[in-house]
């Protein structure tokens, strides 16, 4: 099996031989598989630095304030790497994803561009795939690479909501971090392997889920059914990133509640669901097109099943959507899909999903400034009404202090009162009872 990307020979390819290629953290599991995936293939590939203040500073120096922090964030992180004493331009990568829709995304590639050709840096490459395509350019090789980084996608989303559903609960404190931690050493060493052919790999990975799955059981816990569940939605980079959203998650539980985050995953299923509606919408749906997405799809899905399998009675009560179909439909009268695009559509599905699951609270963390956010939240007291009155609450990030804790004790309080209260109970897989 050829998996050496330096054996790969179009130039588009060559571009990133010998170059060391940067991932933005959003998600510690997800940016740590994905860099997995990228070594795998022979590209030495690694995360960027751990955000701070004074990551957060630099990046300020090259913004004007117009754009939203998720760029912050990540700016300032790519900046800190240039000032690495083993920095060399023409042997740097960066990653930059892009979205369409309402989203300032898409103009950061540019904008990073355009501060590197001021500094004289021309020669760093930046790499950059898209929402336009289902991320379909997220590897040169397509095939291949993509369906690894999608494999690592559902194993490092796995991961977290282990996490989140353990650690609120465990004796000892720490020790859900410390398994956390090391399951993710072990899958991204699985990942990374390169003697392994894809379908080797793909068995590999079903094992180890199953032997992270039992690594968390194994974790000294108590399990009672008296904490509020709170249902987390939002901007993907800001919820996702611990430093952008000043720990909240963290908060949330010191305060007493659990946390189910939505996962990475829902956001490429959701553009694989508007890159049909789109071909649907221009005449296409029995286009070539249509029918490669309908394919790709299909595969994803049965991949994921297969990784997940081995957690199946561990995720009981905690389910994901079936399909983006059906996290789309209830929010249309709210924020119909085909015509308010991007995230906050799925928020306020999440929302109402999350509902239906028993959570009893839904968060909404957003970037302030974030028209996805702001949407949201105009929306939110029609859904509360509609939904038994679940708290729901937003909450924005630019990285100035705020008193977060008041907010979340006083919100946590709402989420117990509505638990009492509330009409859809939570199912609760069996270690809660045993
Ligand atoms: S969704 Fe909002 S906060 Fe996130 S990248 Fe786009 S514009 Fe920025």
């Amino acid at each position: 099996m050829t998996n050496d990307f330096t054996e790969q020979n179009s130039p588009q390819k060559s571009s990133l031989i010998d170059r060391t290629l940067y991932i933005a953290r959003m998600s510690e599991e997800g940016s740590s598989t994905l860099a997995a995936a990228y070594r795998s293939i022979g590209v030495n590939c690694r995360l960027s630095p751990e955000s701070d203040v004074d990551s957060i500073d630099l990046a300020r120096q090259y913004t004007i304030g117009e754009e939203c922090y998720p760029e912050i964030v990540t700016l300032g992180s790519y900046l800190k790497v240039l000032s690495e004493p083993d920095f060399v331009p023409e042997k740097t990568a960066f990653m930059m994803l892009t979205a369409d829709g309402p989203c300032r995304f898409g103009q950061y590639k540019q904008l990073l561009e355009k501060i590197l050709h001021e500094k004289g840096l021309d020669e760093v490459l930046i790499i950059s795939p898209t929402s336009a395509n289902g991320y379909d350019g997220i590897s040169d090789d397509s095939g291949q690479l993509f369906r690894l980084a999608w494999w690592s996608l559902i194993c490092a989303d796995a991961l977290r909501k282990l996490l989140l559903q353990t650690r609120p609960y465990e004796n000892n404190a720490g020790e859900t971090d410390r398994v956390h931690k090391d399951s993710l050493n072990i899958l991204c060493k699985v990942i990374e392997r390169r003697d392994l052919s894809m379908k080797e790999k793909f068995i590999e990975l079903v094992e180890t889920m199953n032997h992270i799955g039992k690594k968390f059981s194994g974790i000294a816990a108590n399990y009672e059914t008296e904490k509020p569940l709170i249902g987390v939605v939002g901007e993907i980079f800001c919820r996702l990133d611990d430093f952008a959203n000043a720990f909240l998650i963290k908060r949330i539980e010191i305060f007493g509640g659990e946390m189910w985050l939505a996962p990475i995953a829902e956001w490429v299923w959701y553009t694989n669901f508007m890159a049909n509606h789109d071909l649907k919408f221009t005449g296409e749906t029995f286009s070539k097109k249509a029918f490669e997405n309908l394919i790709k799809s299909k595969i994803q899905m049965r991949d994921e099943h297969k990784l997940l399998a081995p957690l199946h009675k561990r995720f009981l009560g905690y389910e994901e959507p079936k399909n983006t179909s059906s996290l789309l439909k209830p929010a249309v009268p709210y924020l119909p899909y085909w015509g308010a695009l991007g995230e906050m559509v799925l928020n306020v599905g999440g929302a109402i999903y999350l509902h239906g699951k028993g959570a009893d609270g839904i968060i909404d963390i957003s970037p302030f400034t974030c028209m996805n956010g702001i949407v949201c939240e105009a929306v939110y007291p029609k859904v509360s009404k509609d939904f038994n009155n679940i708290p729901i609450r937003n909450f924005y990030f630019d990285g100035t202090e705020s008193d977060y804790d008041r907010d979340v004790e006083i919100f946590l309080e709402l989420a117990s009162t509505y638990k009492r209260r509330k009409k859809v109970k939570r199912v609760y897989p069996s270690h809660f009872t045993a």
